[in-house]
């Protein structure tokens, strides 16, 4: 889901402003309401970022075979812990 699809499905607006419906915090402006629907909401930017060679990499897959070939110590981690927005 983009930020784009988000905004125009998962949030409304209010006499004061926005609201998520997320997650029903509300927004003085879009532009708040955008950030927090990036940071919070939509994970498309996610990356994973190698702690021993600070690479990014788009994919957990990639991740996982990045691991399992240049650092096996690694084999076996969650590699959901290395996920950087
Ligand atoms: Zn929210
Ligand atoms: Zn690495």
């Amino acid at each position: 889901m983009t930020v784009e699809q988000f905004l125009a499905e998962k949030t409304a607006k209010t006499d004061t402003g926005f609201l998520c419906l997320e997650c029903g915090r509300g927004f003085a402006s879009v532009q708040g309401l955008k950030v927090h629907a990036r940071d919070l909401h939509v994970h498309r930017d996610a990356s994973y970022l190698c702690p021993v060679c600070r690479r990014r990499f788009r994919t957990r897959n990639s991740f996982g075979v990045h691991v399992s070939v240049n650092h096996k110590h690694m084999k076996g981690v969650d590699l959901h812990r290395f996920i950087m927005q």
